[in-house]
């Protein structure tokens, strides 16, 4: 991969995830534009990992002529076999609705009469070059499910994550709190050493 320099394409439509993006890159002197900003197609995540579908978003914003950096994530629930996984966004529905999300989550749970409450966030960066070269980092964070969900703070499954060593859940810590916790951090730490 060649040496990052100048401009890099934030390869998302969500506004929140590139502002955030954007924040990280700055220090490292890039310059974050993002697809929308370019009118890029947003392809569709028609893979089976977050490192394909992540791949997959990367290497179409490319059609800029600019390297660029997507990211995938999303909740692994183990004794539902890593759901929702890849499919943690879809699990909203159309209006986005992660309280209807979480409810699922527990009543899978539920149905399986188990007690295994293992879960972890993972987030997939990719980097892609315009010649069509990829790079993918991965974080993880390891935690469990809570349940009545707790917290109004975050997004997503936030209110049911309650991370490892802590007796809180991500939706009930401040942004501050739980960046350095996430698995998105872990991910950029991965990035980040690899330009060094
Ligand atoms: P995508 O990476 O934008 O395709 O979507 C990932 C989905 O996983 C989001 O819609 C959230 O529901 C969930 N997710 C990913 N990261 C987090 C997080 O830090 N907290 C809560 N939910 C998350």
């Amino acid at each position: 991969m060649p040496k990052l320099t100048g401009r890099l394409v934030v390869a998302s439509h969500n506004a929140g995830k590139v502002r955030e993006i954007a924040a990280l890159l700055g220090p490292l002197g890039l310059e974050a534009v993002s697809a929308g900003e370019l009118n890029l197609p947003e392809p569709d995540e028609t893979a089976d990992t977050f490192e394909g579908n992540a791949e997959l978003k990367a290497l179409a914003a490319t059609l800029s002529g600019l390297p660029s950096l997507a990211d995938d994530s999303g909740l692994e629930v183990h004794a539902l076999g890593g759901a929702p996984g890849i499919y943690s966004a879809r699990w909203g529905g159309p209006e986005k609705d992660f309280g209807f999300a979480m409810r699922r989550v527990h009543d899978e749970l539920t149905a399986l009469g188990t007690q295994n409450m293992r879960a972890r966030f993972v987030c997939v960066l990719a980097l892609a070059s315009p010649d069509g070269e990829v790079q993918t980092f991965r974080g993880e964070v390891d935690g469990r499910i809570v349940w009545p969900p707790r917290g109004e703070k975050g997004f997503g499954y936030d209110p049911i994550f309650e991370p490892e060593g802590h007796s809180r859940t991500f939706g009930e810590m401040s942004h501050d709190e739980k960046l350095p916790l996430t698995h998105r951090a872990r991910a950029f730490e991965k990035f980040i050493a690899s330009l060094k």
